[in-house]
């Protein structure tokens, strides 16, 4: 039988261990968290289709209880390298593997390192996950507990952006604004919702018609501009000083909810584990062997990636990536490959 250390109990890393212990393989999936799928449990619905987070998160844990895979969890894994006279075969803390697929995942950015955007400053401003967690409770305030009258949601906090280095876009997070503003406005019809975007990158199916939705169907107002700056007001409200940037006009707003859609980084598992490996590339993401033909495989021989480790990525992509290095690693090896649930 073959033993194979899955890293990371994230969609892509839960994904690929079902896979394998259903065609036979012995799977270690480690996860740092004391429980898997956390990027995923602190949200409400999913784009875009509005299902429920937990929903899926819940199909994933039940592809988990196989006989066959030992979740190892509330362990961040120290050492990866290969096996002295033995290359192909790996060592993860101390036990031997087959093969190793890292789905160590990403992080989401740091909204405290753009200072100039208040995080952590005034009550009002607020990232896309503190959202999110708004949305899952049901009850979106402002700093004094009253109904918002106005949110604004921005985009592009920590990527495509020269001060953090983060050159690239994170992906998700266009579509995520225009959900949690959907999601916002039928909560709170009399609330004016604001996105400042700098590009609208609406390129997943059935994302165009969420943002026609939320404009044609929700009256969110989407302003094509930069937030240079914002402070807080005596009424624990948010001033934003910002530059429409199709007329050309700088303008000023002030808002009950300042929304930072951040953007997502590395993991430091990601980091630190490919850095250790030599398959560490661009941002501290994992660099795979070919983004077209390999995209699992890396240059370290039965080393593979899945998921976000390797780039931004949808939940999809990540399971669909999962499985893709778990069929990968069986063809290798030519084990059988069954697919039945
Ligand atoms: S997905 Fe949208 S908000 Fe996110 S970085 Fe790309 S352009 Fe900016």
């Amino acid at each position: 039988m073959k033993t194979i250390a899955v890293i990371g109990a994230g969609p892509a890393g839960i994904e690929a261990a079902s896979v394998m212990a259903r065609q036979g393989c012995k799977v270690d999936l480690y996860e740092k968290q004391e429980e898997p799928l956390c990027n995923i449990r602190d949200k409400a619905l999913l784009f875009p289709n509005f299902e429920k987070a937990d929903t899926i998160a819940e199909a994933l844990l039940q592809k988990l209880r196989h006989e066959n895979i030992s979740l190892i969890s509330g362990h961040e894994v120290q050492q990866l390298e290969r096996n002295k006279g033995k290359e192909s075969s790996w060592t993860v803390d101390g036990r031997q593997y087959d093969a190793v697929i890292l789905a160590s995942g990403y992080t989401p950015f740091d909204a405290h390192r753009k200072e100039e955007l208040g995080y952590g400053i005034y009550a009002g401003v607020h990232t896309s996950l503190d959202m999110e967690r708004m949305l899952r409770e049901g009850r979106i305030v402002n700093s004094i507990g009253d109904k918002p009258r106005r949110v604004v949601f921005l985009q592009c906090v920590g990527s495509r952006d020269e001060k953090t280095g983060n050159h690239y876009c994170s992906k998700l997070c266009c579509v995520t604004a225009v959900k949690q503003a959907i999601e916002v406005s039928k909560m709170l019809p009399d609330t004016e919702v604001y996105i400042f975007y700098m590009d609208l990158r609406m390129w997943g199916q059935h994302f165009e018609e969420l943002y026609r939705s939320a404009q044609e169907v929700y009256g969110v107002k989407f302003v094509r501009g930069r937030i240079s700056e914002a402070a807080g007001t005596y009424d624990g409200r948010v001033q934003i000083k910002a530059e429409d940037t199709l007329l050309g006009l700088p303008l000023r707003i002030t808002t009950d909810l300042l929304v930072l859609m951040v953007g997502m980084e590395a993991s430091d598992g990601t980091r630190k584990l490919s850095q250790m490996c030599g398959i560490c590339g661009e941002y501290g993401f994992v660099q795979s062997s070919d983004p077209h033909l390999n995209d699992n495989s890396t240059l370290a021989p039965n080393l593979l990636a899945a998921g976000a480790c390797k780039r931004p990525m949808t939940l999809t992509d990540a399971i669909n990536d999962g499985r893709s290095a778990a069929c990968e690693i069986l063809c290798s090896y030519s084990l059988p490959l069954v697919f039945n649930s």
